[in-house]
């Protein structure tokens, strides 16, 4: 039997066609390249260039393939872009999300395991933050991506489908041997920035914001390396096969790091002074936002391997310096 990757040529869905590969597992991908790359997938997996938005391409997919079960990546997952655009958001996302549901229903699959973010939560109450804290999304983004939570979590209880929804925080980094990694035309994630300096694109990094209550002043975020992000997923999947309900986890490190420390992390990793300056703090960002995740390594039995950020960077310098211009010659 196949799995299904949505959204498996983006940045987080290429890791997973990866780990899910070398895990023995069939794969099959639905992308519509909007932001994603096809040569970020190997050659032999079997690909369907289509938006799930349209039921018509998920059907052929599930009609002409066995599939088990769906991971599912597909979003727009620009925060600043969601709320100047707020219905292109919830047309994509929640949209993707009834489209999928829909199709799934009609040919009988019963598993899926959903992207979610730290984004549902908004302004946390506490840190760290916890599963069942308190969601109040500050952007049409979050917003579209609890929207899609509580459908599946209707859906789930009128038919017999279960699913895993795991909400990222910051995921950071490239697969190990630098052959793919995150490239976006239009970067907005601190990582591939702060690289950018010494990649010789960008003159200095901007710090959004110097006067945060934390210890150096700028904000906390916590960095999961992607590749123990993928084998997230792998668990997921291998809980609702052994007959586990539908549950939602957070996915972070459970350990913080400022802006500032993340670029002393990237001068070491890529061995560069990478210059600097103090700008604005950017609307909608909370100063900490660092998970609980003691949820997923007790069920899931989860556990972040890599969780030093000079480590994390690293596979990202390795991944840029050699592709500078991402998947294009
Ligand atoms: P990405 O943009 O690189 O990947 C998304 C992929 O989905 C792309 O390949 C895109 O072409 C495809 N896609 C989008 N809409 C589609 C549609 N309607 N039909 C078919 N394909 C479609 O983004 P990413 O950073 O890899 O994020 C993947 C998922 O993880 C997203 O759902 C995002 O919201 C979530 N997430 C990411 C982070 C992060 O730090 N990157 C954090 C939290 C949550
Ligand atoms: N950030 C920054 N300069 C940049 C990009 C990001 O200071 O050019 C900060 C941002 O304010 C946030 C952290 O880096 O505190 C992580 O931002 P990112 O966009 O990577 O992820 P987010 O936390 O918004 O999901």
């Amino acid at each position: 039997m196949s799995v299904l990757i949505c959204g498996g040529a983006g940045y987080i869905g290429s890791h997973n066609v990866r780990a899910f590969l070398n895990h023995g597992e069939d794969v099959i991908v639905i992308d519509n390249l909007v932001t994603g790359h096809k040569q970020s997938l190997p050659e032999s997996v079997k690909f369907y260039e289509g938006d799930i938005r349209d039921g018509k391409i998920l059907d052929e997919i599930f009609t002409q393939n066995n599939i088990e079960a769906v991971i599912h990546f597909c979003a727009f997952s620009l925060v600043g872009e969601s709320v100047e655009q707020p219905l292109k958001y919830f047309d994509n996302n929640v949209g993707g999300m009834i489209s999928l549901l829909e199709s799934m229903q009609r040919n009988n699959v019963k598993k899926i395991v959903f992207s979610s973010s730290a984004a549902v939560y908004g302004e946390p109450e506490r840190i760290p933050i916890l599963e069942t804290d308190p969601t109040n999304p500050t952007n049409p983004y979050g917003e579209s991506k609890r929207i899609m939570e509580k459908i599946m979590h209707w859906v789930s209880l009128q038919h017999d489908i279960r699913y895993v929804s795991l909400r990222y925080f910051n995921v950071a980094g490239a697969w190990h041997d630098g052959t793919i990694g995150e490239a976006h035309n239009h970067e907005t994630h601190l990582v591939p920035i702060i690289l950018q300096v010494p990649l010789g694109k960008r003159e200095k990094v901007t710090v959004y914001g110097d006067d945060y209550n934390t210890p150096d002043g700028t904000c906390i975020r916590d960095y999961v390396y992607i590749e123990d992000l993928a084998h997230a997923h792998l668990l997921a999947l291998e809980y609702l096969r052994n007959g586990g309900e539908s549950q939602i986890f957070n996915l972070g490190s459970g350990d913080g790091y400022s802006v500032m420390e993340m670029i002393n992390a990237a001068r070491k990793a890529s061995g560069h002074e990478i210059k600097l300056e103090i700008g604005k703090r950017r609307a909608g960002d909370p100063a900490r936002l660092v998970a609980d995740s003691s949820k997923a390594r007790e069920i899931l039995k989860w556990q972040p391997k890599v969780t030093s950020m000079e480590e994390i960077i690293s596979t990202a310098w390795r991944w840029h310096k050699s592709h500078p211009n991402g998947y294009d010659a």
